[in-house]
């Protein structure tokens, strides 16, 4: 019988709350298809700043590093706020990503059919189904070029540089087209190479790796145009790749169709292909320990982390179908509203393992 090892770091906040959820639901479901899952506990953010002084002990590392996948829930909070920067809670953050690889952050914008009405785009608008893949450059770009500040004739300036080379383009573009060959087939590539010479590197190699997906349909968008039809005609996009600056904005808005914070799932991927698995929100110390944090993200990021690292698209599909009809009948209270039945946290996770239990 398969046997997956994953790392888990609960993190602070309502972190523990939520990854405990989906841990349980994680067993039910592969008790259903055969495989086992071991976890492996480990500290990263406040709680590893409170056990060891750091926000990401080495430990942590050598131990998601060894396993075949990473679950976080979410770290930070008020406790940490007034640390110095090297030992807040966030570092933790993006010194696992750097630590394990991650180039590519894959978020999905997905409205379930039965919350609709939770989304701030109108019915007509948001069309028969909306299941968009922002695939966003992660280690590149803007947010690591070359930066500096200099006195021009007296006047203080500051620059920030944009620098892809090919083989950077090339793995996040494969990375896409992958994942459309797995869903709708079609592939947005979005830049701005009308303006920036990054950006006409970056089409013309995305239109080379095109060429070896026959099937995929690319079509490229300026990213002023595309963040207008994210709210104009949403439906027409599958997959959206796209570079590290304009990947945070757009994969903001794109979330945000959905209409709520606790049902956003992430992934981040890196060249093992192990990779790392988390909900967009962080530790919420507003309900923390109250059991009334919404563990679907987290759940949902369990599917992906099925999907994408461990080969079992068929357990993620069952998750997936779990959450839609769990969703029909109980809320919990941030997604609530007249009719549904509101459920807690710990609640909601039985709930899914019921309609897995099926
Ligand atoms: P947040 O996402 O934690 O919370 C924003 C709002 O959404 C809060 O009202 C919260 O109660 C609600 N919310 C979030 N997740 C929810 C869930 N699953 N169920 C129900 N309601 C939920 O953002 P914030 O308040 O800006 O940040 C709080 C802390 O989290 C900060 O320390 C911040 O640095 C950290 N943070 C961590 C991550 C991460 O770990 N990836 C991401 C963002 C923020």
């Amino acid at each position: 019988m398969k046997n997956y090892k994953i790392a888990v770091l609960k993190g602070d906040g309502i972190g523990p709350e939520i990854v405990n959820e989906a841990i349980k639901v994680l067993d039910v479901t592969a008790e259903k298809c055969g495989f086992t899952v071991e976890y492996e506990e480990t500290l990263l953010g406040g709680c590893a700043i409170d056990a060891a002084g750091v926000p990401l002990p080495e430990e942590t590392v050598a131990k998601c590093k060894a396993a075949d996948s990473t679950l976080l829930g979410a770290v930070g909070g008020p406790k940490w706020d007034t640390m110095p920067g090297n030992l807040r809670p966030e570092k933790g953050l993006l010194g696992i990503r750097a630590a394990l690889g991650l180039f590519a952050n894959l978020r999905p914008a997905r409205i379930f059919e039965s919350l609709r009405d939770a989304s701030p785009l109108r019915a007509d608008i948001i069309g028969g189904s909306l299941d968009i893949m922002v695939v966003r450059e992660l280690t590149g770009g803007i947010y690591f070029g070359e930066r500096g500040r200099l006195e021009e004739n007296g006047v203080k300036a500051a620059y920030d540089t944009e620098k892809y080379s090919v083989p950077e383009i090339e793995r996040i573009a494969r990375i896409a087209f992958d994942l459309a060959m797995k869903r709708g087939k079609k592939v947005c590539s979005v830049d701005k190479a009308n303006v920036l010479e990054s950006s006409r590197l970056w089409r013309e190699t995305v239109t080379e790796i095109a060429k070896d997906y026959p099937e995929v349909e690319l079509s490229y968008m300026y990213v002023d145009n595309c963040a207008m039809q994210l709210v104009r005609n949403p439906s027409q996009f599958d997959v959206v790749l796209t570079s590290n600056i304009f990947g945070d904005i757009l994969s903001d808005e794109a979330s945000m169709i959905s209409g709520s914070i606790g049902m956003l799932a992430s992934a981040s991927l890196g060249e093992s292909g192990s990779g790392l698995y988390e909900p967009i929100h962080g530790s919420a110390p507003d309900i923390a320990g109250k059991n009334i944090a919404n563990p679907l993200a987290t759940i949902l990021s369990v599917a992906m982390m099925l999907k994408y690292s461990l080969g079992q698209p068929e357990a993620a599909d069952m998750i997936e179908r779990a959450v839609s009809e769990v969703l029909t009948e109980v809320r919990t209270p941030d997604i609530w509203v007249e009719g549904f039945r509101k459920v807690s946290c710990t609640e909601m996770g039985d709930e899914v393992c019921a309609r897995l239990s099926k």
